[in-house]
């Protein structure tokens, strides 16, 4: 299964997944033509259809432009398909936000999430591996571990530094919004989600980092600390992200030093 972080943050999100033949885009919130370019540039092909997590327009803003444009379907959530956003479009296709369900050869299983729009974590199978996106949520629900088993490839929001928001320009309701249990999660509680992660994850992308809130060297130091001693490669994807992964890489990664010690297997891209 590959995967491809195309961009990730408030200004517009998108990630690719495709295994066995069967190619989806989960969030549509940059523009057809950059999308695509950035698709050819990975070597990737246009997506079978989309996935919206929920209707924010960082995630479901260019949805239906691209949907349009390449003649493919937009799954949402029955919550997300009722919103204006998506309301009676012909190319909605709705799913149940705790219902597996099949796109071509991939399965995609929701989770719903806390966050101030209906949201659901995806995790995506193929091809005998499985991917996740967990991003936009206030806190991290009961359960999120266990939903996440088996996942080989993880790609989970790590939106802001609690200390950097509080002390930051954003004005106060923005600061409630942001740290409430319908907000965003912060590097601690990525941190506290990072230590259950399933044995067999060997891939984590840290998402929907705030360019005001957070900076990439706190969120991963953070998550090293929380992976210390994993044989996990450990990845923050910026706002025009390119990242291309692979559930399935040729090579093990070495064991993570604790968050203390030498930086050097940390890599960073954007
Ligand atoms: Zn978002
Ligand atoms: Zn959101």
């Amino acid at each position: 299964m590959r995967v491809i972080v195309l961009a990730s943050g408030s200004a517009g999100n998108a990630s690719w997944f495709e295994a066995a033949g069967t190619s989806v885009l989960v969030d549509a919130g940059i523009a057809p033509r950059a999308l695509e370019a950035k698709l050819a540039t990975a070597g990737a092909r246009l997506p079978d259809a989309i996935v919206v997590t929920h209707a924010h327009q960082d995630h479901v803003g260019q949805s239906l432009r691209l949907a349009r444009r390449l003649k493919i379907p937009i799954y949402a959530s029955e919550a997300t398909a009722r919103t204006e956003a998506l309301h009676g479009r012909d190319e909605v296709k709705v799913f149940s936000a705790r219902e597996p369900f099949a796109i071509g050869a991939l399965t995609i299983a929701p989770m719903p999430l806390p966050h101030d729009a209906a949201q659901v974590a995806l995790v995506v199978e193929g091809g005998g591996h499985r991917a996740a996106i967990v991003t936009d949520l206030g806190e991290v629900p009961p359960g999120l571990a266990a939903h996440l088993a088996g996942c080989e490839l993880v790609l989970i929001e790590s939106n802001h530094d609690a200390e950097l928001l509080q002390n930051g320009h954003y004005p106060a309701f923005l600061k409630r919004r942001i740290a409430s249990a319908r907000g965003h999660l912060s590097n601690a509680q990525a941190h506290a989600l990072l230590r259950a992660l399933p044995v067999e994850a060997h891939t984590v992308v840290l998402m929907h980092l705030s360019k005001s809130n957070n900076r990439p060297e706190l969120a991963l130091e953070s998550a090293q600390d929380a992976l210390s001693g994993r044989r996990v490669r450990l990845l923050a994807a910026t706002q025009d992200a390119c990242l291309a992964l692979d559930a399935a890489p040729a090579e093990a990664w070495p064991p993570l030093a604790g968050a203390r010690g030498r930086a050097a297997q940390l890599s960073l891209f954007g």
